[in-house]
This record gives C-alpha cells, structure tokens and sequence, in this order.
C-alpha cells in the first residue's frame, strides 16, 4: 500500500520506518531542499526510548547527544546566581537524552535508506475518492496514494488544505518564541547560561559538536502582537523588551541581523477533535502539537508514529478502524502532554496575573531568583517524568 508522508521531521521519518518495517511504501515529500542538519536542542524521554531501542537507534542517538555539561542561572548583571548539571536544568532522569534536532533527523534518515523522498516540493492540492488520494505537487505533478499522512509541523500545510484554517485549531499560549544561531565568540563548550525572570527569558547554550552558539529568548506577549512574517518588527521587539536586561543580552542583540536561521513563532499547541479526514491523518505538531514549553513534542511525534504505523499493520491497512485506534491510544496521553505545556506557559506569564499570590511569586523571583528557578525546575522534572512515561506501548 502507498502511502504519502508530507514532512521529513521526526514524526515522518519514523513512521516512514514502520511504515516500510509493516510491508508499506511510504514516500516522503518534504519542503526543504535537504534534510535540514542543526536547529535547537531536543529531548526523548520516557516511553519514547522505547521507541528509539525498539528502533535500534538508541545508543546512535546517546553516541550524538548534545552532551550538556553544565548550566548556569545568571542575574540581569551576568553574575552567577546557581549552577547546576545539564541535565537538572533540561529536567532528564534516566537514559532521557537531549540531541540536536538535526542531528536526531538524520540518524532516523539512515533507518529510512531506500524509501522514496521528494525534497524541494509539497503538496499543493488534495482530493479523495472512494479507494485514493489524489496530490497535486507544487512541482513534481499529480499522483496517487492510499493513504496520505500530514507530519509537516506545527503550520501543517496539508491540515490546511483538509482539514481547514490554522486558526480553527491553534491554541495560542501567548508567549513567544525566539531562537537563532551566532559565532561562539564566548567560546563555550556545551554550557548553557540563562536569565530568567516571570515575563522574560534570555540563554545561550553551546551544544556538542556545534561550531555556532544558540541565542534564544522567550517573553509574554504584550497587548500589541507581532506580526510572525515580519522580521525587522521582531527584532525591533526583542530590542524593546529586552533593553534593560544587561549581561550578554545586548551583543547576542548586536548579532541577531546576520542570523541565517532565525526561528521566531508563537508558543501554540494544536486541538483539534479529530486527527484523520478520510483517507487523509495528521501526526506530530500537524496534529498534537503541545508547544515547546512542554519538553515532549519529540516524544510525541516518535510514539505518535510508531502507533499510527502499528494500527494500520494490526488493522491490515483498513484505515478507518487504525486512524480511530490511533487516535484512542493516544489522546490521554497527548492531552496529559498538552497540559504540561499549558502549565509551565501560565507559570511564564504570572507576572501578568493581579492577584496576591501571583504578586508574592513575583516578589520571590525578584529576592532569591537562582533558588526559585531551580525549586521550578525540580518541581517541574517529577512532573514531565511522570507524564513522559503514562503511555504503555502495544506491540503491534
Ligand atoms: C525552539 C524550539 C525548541 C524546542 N524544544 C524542544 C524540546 O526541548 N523537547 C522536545 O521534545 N521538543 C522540543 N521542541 C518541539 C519539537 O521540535 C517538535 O515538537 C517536534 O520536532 C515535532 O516533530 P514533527 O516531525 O511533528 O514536526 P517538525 O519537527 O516541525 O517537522 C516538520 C517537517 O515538515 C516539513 N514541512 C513543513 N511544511 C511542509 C510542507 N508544506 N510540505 C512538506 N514538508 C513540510 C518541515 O520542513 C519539517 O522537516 C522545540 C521546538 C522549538 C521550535
């Protein structure tokens, strides 16, 4: 059975390799020229190790981690007020493992050898009969699929043309997002150095193997919104929230214009009521997306595609029961996910809030920032370590 993946991500390119492990044929059509290499750093946690071993990529992605040494909390000044290890502050326990995003992609891409990819291109129209899908690529014509998969992230362009406006499903968090790469001009090595205050946060990290340095900056939004297609108004931005904050905070500014991979979007989490259409399903952000702040969208879209392939193995490709499988398995635990994600955004925003105990947090954060930042994230740690495991695999 053919099947379309939009999207060489995480979620499609593992399920490209259970698609193929369970006799199918995907192909794969991605809007990147190549498989993008780099990007920012991620984390696999819990069940989806399983998913990683099961896979036998496990100790490939360990041999390739990001390999934090160490992490230091600093004031608006730069002087240190915690340290702690790399991998307290990334909240992982166990064999959870912290990788480039690029890095991870091209170990599941070598799993993946032999399957059909189309780069450069993406679907630009989709119609379903009773037994196909018929795609209209941007560049590369029409053809047929049984069954076609939308893994292309958070902006799905296939939900768009199935399923309907982005802006049906998209759950804003009201933060947003900033991260891009510059010269390691501090000459770190795999330290990570981060400001943080309720409202705004600054870092920079220095990752294995990585010749650059990452910027990124997190900040809630204000009442006037910054348009996502417009990038000198969002550097403009960042220089206006940002300008009181000293440490590296004005050079990593200085940079920001020279940046060829600048990342800027709103944290956002997709609900949407149901993940398939027919012939056509979502996986991954295009589908659960349960936004940066929740440390498991990696997780998400690795379990999402070894389930979504493992229903329509068990359902001997009749569609309809697996996508319904599929999506029985693993709304509780997206959901549970989601709310993890929703929880940490609130705790960013609290400042916003005008009630006592909001007041008080604010306070805290002000006096003892160092011990406040490290008691959230021990606090947060147990928390995504018991979610991150709630979902018990089948074998399909
Ligand atoms: C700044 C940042 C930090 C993050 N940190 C973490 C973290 O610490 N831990 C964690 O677990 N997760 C983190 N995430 C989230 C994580 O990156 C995603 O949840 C995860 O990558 C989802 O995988 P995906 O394959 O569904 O989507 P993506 O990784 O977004 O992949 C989608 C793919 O589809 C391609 N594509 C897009 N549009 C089209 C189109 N029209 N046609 C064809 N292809 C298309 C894209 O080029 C891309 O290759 C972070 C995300 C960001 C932005």
């Amino acid at each position: 059975m053919r099947v379309l993946v939009s999207g060489a991500g995480i979620a499609g390119l593992t399920l490209a390799y259970w698609l193929r492990r369970f006799g199918y044929v995907p192909t794969l059509v991605e809007r990147a020229p190549s498989l993008p290499t780099g990007g920012y750093k991620i984390d696999v946690r819990g069940t989806a190790l399983e998913i990683l071993k099961r896979m036998d990529v496990y100790e490939a992605v360990v041999a390739g981690a990001a390999d934090m040494q160490e992490a230091l909390l600093v004031d608006r000044d730069g002087h240190v007020i915690n340290r702690m290890s790399g991998d307290q502050h990334g909240h992982r326990v166990g064999e959870d493992v912290e990788i480039v995003r690029g890095t991870l992609c091209r170990i599941l891409m070598d799993r993946v050898a032999g399957a059909e990819f189309i780069f450069g291109d993406e679907i630009q129209a989709v119609s379903q009969s009773g037994d196909s899908v018929q795609v209209q690529f941007a560049k590369n014509g029409a053809r047929e699929f049984a069954l076609v998969i939308g893994a292309d992230g958070i902006h799905s362009n296939l939900r768009q043309l199935a399923f309907g406006d982005e802006s049906r499903f998209l759950r804003d968090l009201g933060l947003y997002l900033c991260v891009y790469s510059i010269p390691n001009y501090l000459d770190l090595d795999r330290l990570e150095i981060q400001y943080t205050e309720l409202g705004r946060m600054a870092a920079i990290w220095h990752s294995r193997k990585d010749s650059d340095l990452k910027a990124c900056f997190a900040f809630a939004r204000s009442s006037a919104g910054i348009d996502l297609r417009d990038r000198a108004q969002q550097q403009q931005a960042l220089r206006a929230v940002y300008a009181d904050i000293g440490w590296e905070v004005p050079r990593l500014l200085d940079r920001m214009e020279q940046a060829t991979d600048w990342y800027f979007d709103t944290a956002a989490q997709i609900c949407m009521e149901s993940w398939s259409q027919g012939r056509i399903a979502l996986l991954g952000d295009a589908a659960f997306c349960a936004s940066p702040m929740s440390g498991q969208g990696t997780s998400l879209a690795l379990i999402g595609a070894y389930v979504l392939a493992g229903e329509l193995a068990a359902a001997s490709g009749n569609h309809r029961k697996a996508f319904a499988e599929y999506e029985r398995e693993m709304r509780p635990f997206v959901e549970a996910n989601q709310a993890l994600g929703m929880r940490a955004a609130n705790l960013m925003r609290s400042n916003q809030k005008k009630t006592l105990g909001a007041w008080l947090l604010v306070q805290l954060m002000r006096l003892i920032p160092g011990r406040m930042t490290e008691f959230f994230i021990g606090r947060s740690t147990q928390r995504i370590a018991n979610v991150a495991n709630a979902m018990a695999l089948k074998d399909y």
